[in-house]
Parts: structure tokens; C-alpha cells; sequence
């Protein structure tokens, strides 16, 4: 079985679109009218329409490429957590996470729903609590994805190490479910949002991590770091040595109980330098398909993002080692997905 860990709902219907822009319209006339801020009532998609969606995009890409399974969240740069308030962000991650619980109750064996939190800048995380237990508890989530950075490319929150976060984190360990440390849209003009923000924001995570000792406090806690983990593995050899300056522990004791690496990298020697680098036991396989980068890639004449061709070409992974990578991994990182596949005899 080939599960992808990192798929977003990226081909929702054109409404949804349409929705938030009249949310983004209220909130830029200064919400004097009530009248035009938009119901999440009047939203209004039908299966068919989300059926059509899913089956001419991402499930049609995942039977083409052989992969089986997709944890699937909302778009990840429409999350926008900078836009308006809490009030603003609980209403839209409600809308979307709908709709991914929605695509996975359609296609109950091909996708399985990761929550977006309604953060909002300078708002205490544990007002996500609700939204979290609501997407576990009712729609069967089994993940989350955690915005270190909700101000989008401006960094107003404190480290991911920090107290601030604790609430989440409690809730995290209790559900037994993980995070996916994820930006969303960079309202920054120095940072592309999926070609810097989001790579820095994966490797500014893992630094954090390095400096703190948040996992003394969670050691259950488990984050998986997108995007390969942004530019850490390629700089591994500097982390280590950062980490012992700081006389933290061997980053294999220090992070790796607890820090996942996705295989959304894509090209070869990308997944090639992963594979040598990180211990096979930590690296998920991913696609983020269909997301950042959609064309064909001219020196192989594949889609960039068909990470499979890469897991299946590197010399560094055994069978045994692939297993982990598209199955074995992810049953171990996400247990309520594992859970719910031996619930069905998977
Ligand atoms: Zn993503």
C-alpha cells in the first residue's frame, strides 16, 4: 500500500474561491455592513461537483502513478491565516475542512482528512482546540497542519519551542495525532510563498527545534517537516554541528524520536541526498500533488511531482526500506490512520 502523506484540496470547486473572496471583500469594506460578510450557509457545492473535482485530478494522477492513499488537508496557501481575525479564520477552516471531510467520506479508501486550524496572528492558539477535536472526533481526521507562521512571511510568532504552542501540543499527544508544520501564503513580497516561504519555513522549523528541547516535555509529540524538510537535510552536516555548539544532544537522540521528513522533493538527486542523509525510518513518502509545481519536467519528461519515479530509481533504499517509506512510516506516525486501515482489515 502506498500512502502519500501530503495531498491538499487544491481543485475545489470555483465557490469555494468565490466564497472567501466576498469574505476578503467584507473585510477590506471595513465590516460596517454585517450584511456582506458571507454565511458559511450560503456556500453552496454539491457531491457531484466535488465527486468530478477529485476523480479528474488528484485520483486520477494517484491511479496513474500507483499511490492509494492521500492524507488530505485544505489548500495550504489559501489558508491565508493573516486575512481578518479569529472570528474570519474559524469560519473559513470550518468551510474547508468540510470539504476535505466531505472528499473522504466520497472516497472513504483514497483519502483521509488532516485539519487547517483556525490560527489567526497574535490570537493564543488554544482557540484552535475546538476545530481540532471537532475534525477528529466527528470527521475521522487523523493529522494536522500547524502554521508556525500565521502572520504569513512576517514571523510574529513565537518559536514553535515556546509555551504558546503547548496547548496544541497537549492536544496533539492526547489525540495521538500529528502535525505537518506548514505555512501558508507569504504576504511578503521578499518571499515567494511555494518557492521561499515555504522551503525557509521548513527549515526554520527544524532550527527551532535544534535550539529548544521541546521534546523533553512531548515525547510522544510528532511533527513531519514538508517539502523534504526544506534546506536541513542538504545542510545536515551544519545542524549537527550547530546542535553540538549548543550542546544539545546527537540529532538522532535530540529530534529524530520525533521530526519526519516528506519526499516532496522533485527531482532525483533531491530524494537520492534525502534517502543517503536521514535515517529511512524518518522519511514519509509525499507527493503534495496536485500543488507547488505542476508541469513536466523537460530532462525526464515527467511530472516534477511524481515522487514515486524517485523512490523507485534511488540506489539507497532496499524493499524492506520502501515499505517504510510508503506505508510502514506513516502507519507509525499517524496511529489513527493506522487505526482506521485495520478497522477495514488493512
Ligand atoms: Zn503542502
Amino acid at each position: 500500500m502506498i500512502i502519500d502523506c501530503h495531498g491538499h484540496y487544491t481543485t475545489a470547486p470555483k465557490a469555494l474561491e468565490e466564497w472567501r473572496n466576498r469574505q476578503i471583500t467584507a473585510l477590506s469594506a471595513g465590516i460596517k455592513d454585517p450584511a456582506l460578510m458571507p454565511k458559511a450557509s450560503e456556500l453552496k457545492i454539491g457531491d457531484d461537483e466535488l465527486r468530478e473535482s477529485i476523480e479528474t485530478n488528484q485520483l486520477k494522477k494517484m491511479k496513474e502513478r500507483g499511490s492509494d492513499l492521500t492524507v488530505f488537508s485544505p489548500r495550504a496557501s489559501f489558508m491565508a491565516h493573516h486575512i481578518g481575525d479569529y472570528k474570519v479564520s474559524s469560519t473559513w477552516a470550518a468551510i474547508c475542512n468540510e470539504l476535505c471531510y466531505r472528499v473522504s467520506q466520497l472516497f472513504p479508501d483514497n483519502f483521509i482528512g488532516a485539519a487547517m486550524l483556525p490560527q489567526s496572528p497574535g490570537v493564543d492558539p488554544k482557540t484552535c482546540i475546538p476545530e481540532l477535536e471537532k475534525c477528529v472526533r466527528d470527521y475521522g481526521f487523523v493529522g494536522i497542519n500547524l502554521n508556525p507562521d500565521p502572520s504569513g512571511g512576517h514571523w510574529t510568532s513565537p518559536p514553535l519551542t515556546d509555551r504558546h504552542w503547548y496547548p496544541i501540543y497537549e492536544k496533539m499527544v492526547e489525540h495521538r495525532i500529528p502535525a505537518m508544520i506548514h505555512v501558508s501564503t507569504s504576504c511578503n513580497a521578499c518571499f515567494h510563498t511555494t518557492g521561499a516561504h515555504y522551503i525557509n519555513a521548513d527549515t526554520t522549523a527544524v532550527m527551532q527545534l535544534i535550539q529548544g528541547d521541546l521534546f523533553k516535555d512531548f515525547p510522544d509529540l510528532k511533527f513531519v517537516i514538508p517539502h523534504g524538510g526544506g534546506a536541513a537535510p542538504y545542510h545536515w552536516g551544519r545542524y549537527r554541528g550547530l546542535a553540538q555548539e549548543l550542546k544539545k544532544p546527537l540529532l538522532r537522540d535530540h529530534l529524530l524520536n520525533n521530526v519526519f521528513f516528506d519526499t516532496c522533493v522533485y527531482h532525483q538527486p533531491g530524494i537520492d541526498l534525502l534517502t543517503k542523509v536521514i535515517p529511512v525510518d524518518n522519511i514519509l513518502f509525499a507527493s503534495e500533488m496536485i500543488g507547488a509545481v505542476k508541469g513536466i519536467d523537460p530532462e525526464t519528461g515527467h511530472n516534477f511531482d511524481d515522487t514515486k519515479r524517485y523512490i523507485e530509481a534511488t540506489l539507497n533504499l532496499s524493499n524492506a526500506d520502501r515499505y517504510k517509506v510508503y506505508e510502514g512510516n506513516a502507519r507509525r506516525v499517524y496511529p489513527r490512520l493506522d487505526a482506521a486501515l485495520k478497522a477495514k482489515g488493512k
